[in-house]
């Protein structure tokens, strides 16, 4: 397992982590400035947050610094109640592998959508095995240009607790099954995203990761699950601050010769996103070093 106790080589900045700064909405270029600064070496945006900047903007300053990028955020969403919700996924997902390739982006990671309408407060259907088929469809269909496009796709299992209104893939188990159907070579065309969050408590986890092998290992995101946590969505911890053994899992991820960036992934409406940008990301050093 590498030692991450002596520097901050291996850190990769989710840019939500930072999205908001002092509660301001803060723009992804001085985001990019700041990484830049404290000598982070990689960082994973958000599609909002590029558009909002501009990607020609973004590509040049991540080229400028150097910064390699640990995925793009993200594809998916690949649920709808009609042909023309399906295409338009489709087309919209055609068009994040692109910008993930003009980015010089790992992998493009897919949250794969769930009970269409749910999200936005009401489900259009109870049918979750009809959203786990077009999620099936969807990513069979998409891969066909990310292959082309030479673009791995990273399926990220979510947290049972988003299962109606975000992803109804849940268990790095069902990843992985996809990731057979339409990969069986395993080509790193396709793979998974394993985020501690959202994984930590499947009693199959340590199996499923020496399933997954090193090929699709595609990306390791980390944060913490607080005790009580207040927030379903934006209420994650600080790496050391929950009930999570990270170093346990990376050692899981690295025995399988995982030897990319660890993501910090932190989305927390009234803690980290309340403080200053520098003291996150400095304290995200820390924590890299001390409890990942
Ligand atoms: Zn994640």
């Amino acid at each position: 397992m590498r030692d991450f106790s002596q520097d901050h080589r291996w850190l990769s900045i989710n840019t939500a982590t930072v999205r908001k700064s002092l509660g301001q909405e803060q723009p992804l270029t001085g985001i990019i400035e700041a990484c830049a600064r404290l000598q982070i070496p990689a960082i994973s945006p958000w599609r909002d947050q590029v558009a909002a900047s501009g990607l020609p903007t973004i590509r040049q300053q991540v080229k400028t610094h150097g910064l390699k990028l640990s995925g793009y955020c993200r594809g998916g969403m690949f649920t709808a109640t009609d042909g023309a919700g399906l295409s338009a996924a489709h087309d919209d997902n055609r068009r994040a592998v692109d910008e993930a390739c003009e980015l010089g982006a790992a992998c493009l990671v897919l949250v794969v959508g769930a009970l269409p309408g749910a999200l936005a407060g009401k489900a259009a259907h109870k049918d979750i095995a009809l959203s786990r088929q077009q999620v099936h469809d969807g990513i069979g269909e998409l891969l066909g240009h990310a292959r082309a496009s030479g673009m791995p796709l990273a399926i990220e299992p979510l947290h049972p607790m988003y299962a109606a209104d975000r992803a109804c893939v849940n268990t790095l188990e069902h990843a992985l099954d996809l990731c057979d159907t339409f990969d069986p070579e395993q080509t790193g065309a396709l793979g998974v995203a394993v985020d501690v969050y959202h994984v930590w408590w499947d009693p199959k986890l340590q199996a499923q990761i020496a399933r997954a092998g090193a090929k699709r290992l595609l990306a390791f995101h980390v944060c913490d699950w607080l005790t009580p946590t207040t927030d379903l969505l934006n209420d994650r911890g600080m790496m050391g601050d929950g009930v999570i053994d990270i170093p346990r899992i990376r050692g899981w991820v690295e025995d399988q010769g995982f030897t990319g960036f660890s993501e910090v992934e932190i989305f927390s409406t009234a803690n980290w996103w309340q403080r200053e940008r520098d003291e996150v990301l400095n304290t995200c050093i820390e924590r890299h070093r001390s409890a990942v």
